[in-house]
């Protein structure tokens, strides 16, 4: 098997085993346990991480309250800035690093890996200017008594935040929910996936070096039963933030109600995408292979059902399945690799039994559907597409978070939308068309979080993002994301 050379830097990182961060110091699991990161591209063990229990919850939990009593709440908001904006700054300077560690245990192409690195900063720089501008208002009260009254609210931190992320963007995840909790004043306990802890840990150690206080971010590694659920249990815990499957999301809501915790939730989708006749179809097939294809598929805005106007279907198969096998698949380390291999054996199974049950249930197999045999080891899977004329099989209505696309045809448009909209989810959804009006009835239309018109998985910091129905609870980005971790306080003063 080809080895590919990584940065010193990152050799460093893996000759050791990954620890937790508590209370500003790094420590091993209270247990003493640990377990193997996995690289999906060589089913090799890239290093051990401390395996946290309830026991080191409880820590950092305590750590997160007491920093978030002492030392955070005595800095202004233009200090907590300038610590988010040095941090954006290490994660530029680290920017390589960081990629390769995602790359590592993640196993998308490094490219997309640094896109990601270069991304985190952006977000992070984004919320270094938001301490300075959160601001209340003075309201025009009408007591009965007539007495004078002045009423003004107050934005205050929520308090302790457990944010829990998944493996898809490793890194990203954390800087989403890290960004806005530390731009408002909140302190956190983070928990990555199991799959990606690595790129957490180097995130965590910039953290420190740009100066938070102990106590402000914690870190806790390990399984999602072992060290989520006792997050989202714990009594001391203010707001859970949570990215990941719809399953997990519903058992943190259930588990939240302990004591009311608020709740931010991003969760699954089976997002449509719709390609109207008058559209640029070149370019709509491109960007309806690379919506499904981009990270291998394992993004909760994957573009997996294409709607195809029934007039361009056939021009359209074919330019799919010509991006489709274009794809080359390897070590993400690779620069010719275009795709990687899926996140673990666990995900490639549930993929693969959806290749297999959608052939079973009547869908036709256009192209892809197994292993690239080229390939020894390594958790990879062919792009693969599926026509399916009656939109009855799961792979036209279950999420797969792998690259695997669902084509359907349509002819008459209010159909269409109720097709589009006939799903548990609601997160994105897109169209191809160079007809204004058709673009802006439909997007009104669409019940979805976030619909892209001739462009597909744009995002960007200052945008809310997030779910309609099974999809999940509120918004991150923008303004929207400050709300969800502040307390609005309503001050009545008696002038009379
Ligand atoms: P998951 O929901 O189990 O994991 C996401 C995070 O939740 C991880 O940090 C995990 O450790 C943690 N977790 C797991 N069980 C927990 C529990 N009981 N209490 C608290 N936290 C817990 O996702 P998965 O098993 O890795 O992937 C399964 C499916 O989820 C995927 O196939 C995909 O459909 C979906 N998924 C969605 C996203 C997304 O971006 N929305 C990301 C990853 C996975
Ligand atoms: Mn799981």
């Amino acid at each position: 098997m080809k080895q590919f050379e990584v940065l010193p830097a990152v050799q460093h990182f893996l000759s050791q085993p990954g620890r937790l961060f508590i209370g500003g110091s790094w420590q091993d699991a209270a247990a003493g346990r640990r377990f193997a990161v996995e690289n999906p591209a060589t089913e090799e063990t890239l290093t051990e991480v401390a395996q946290g229990d309830a026991r080191d919850v409880d820590a950092a939990v305590a750590a997160a309250r007491a920093a978030f009593n002492g030392a955070w709440a005595l800095q202004s908001p233009a200090q907590r800035g300038l610590l988010l904006f040095r941090l954006a700054d290490l994660l530029d300077q680290h920017r390589e690093e960081l990629a390769q560690l995602i790359t590592l245990e993640n196993g998308k192409p490094i490219s997309a890996a640094r896109g990601e690195a270069a991304s985190a900063a952006t977000i992070i720089r984004y919320f270094a200017g938001w301490p300075t501008k959160i601001e209340g208002s003075t309201l025009p009260v009408s007591p009965a008594s007539g007495a004078p009254m002045l009423n003004y609210t107050l934005r205050e931190p929520v308090g302790v935040c457990a944010l829990i992320v998944p493996w898809n963007f490793p890194l990203n995840m954390c800087v989403w929910k890290l960004g806005p909790a530390l731009a408002t004043g909140c302190v956190a306990v983070l928990k990555p996936a199991e799959q990606t802890p690595l790129v957490a840990i180097r995130l965590v150690q910039l953290i420190e070096a740009a100066g938070f206080p102990a106590g402000v971010v914690n870190l806790i590694t390990g399984l999602g039963a072992e060290t989520g659920g006792p997050l989202a249990q714990h009594p001391d815990v203010d707001k859970i933030a949570f990215t990941g499957s719809t399953h997990v999301g519903r058992l943190i809501a259930q588990a939240a109600t302990s004591n009311m915790k608020k709740v931010s939730l991003e969760l699954g989708g089976k997002s449509p995408n719709i390609i109207l006749p008058d559209a640029d179809i070149v370019r709509a097939a491109k960007g309806a292979a690379d919506g499904i294809f981009y990270n291998q598929g394992q993004v909760c805005t994957a573009a997996s059902r294409l709607y195809v106007h029934a007039s361009v279907l056939d021009q359209v198969l074919e330019e799919l399945e010509r991006h489709a096998t274009a794809h080359v698949l390897g070590n993400g380390l690779d620069p010719a690799t275009s795709m990687g291999p899926l996140v673990s054996g666990r995900q490639l199974s549930t993929v693969k039994g959806y290749l297999q049950r959608g052939q079973e249930e009547g869908a036709e197999l256009i192209c892809g559907g197994g292993r690239p045999a080229h390939l020894e080891r390594g958790h990879f899977i062919a792009p693969s597409v599926f026509l399916d004329r009656a939109e009855r099989a799961c792979v036209a209505r279950e999420e797969i978070f792998g690259p695997v696309l669902t084509v359907m045809s349509w002819t008459e448009i209010d159909d269409l939308v109720l097709r589009a909209n006939d799903s548990p989810y609601g997160l994105a959804a897109g169209l191809w068309t160079r007809d204004l009006r058709s673009a802006h009835r439909v997007a009104a239309q669409l019940k979805a979080g976030s619909v892209w018109i001739n462009c597909w998985n744009v995002v960007d910091a200052a945008s809310p993002f997030g779910g309609y129905k099974q999809s999940g609870w509120g918004r991150e980005m923008g303004k929207n994301v400050i709300d969800a971790y502040t307390e609005t306080k309503s001050v009545f003063v008696d002038l009379a």
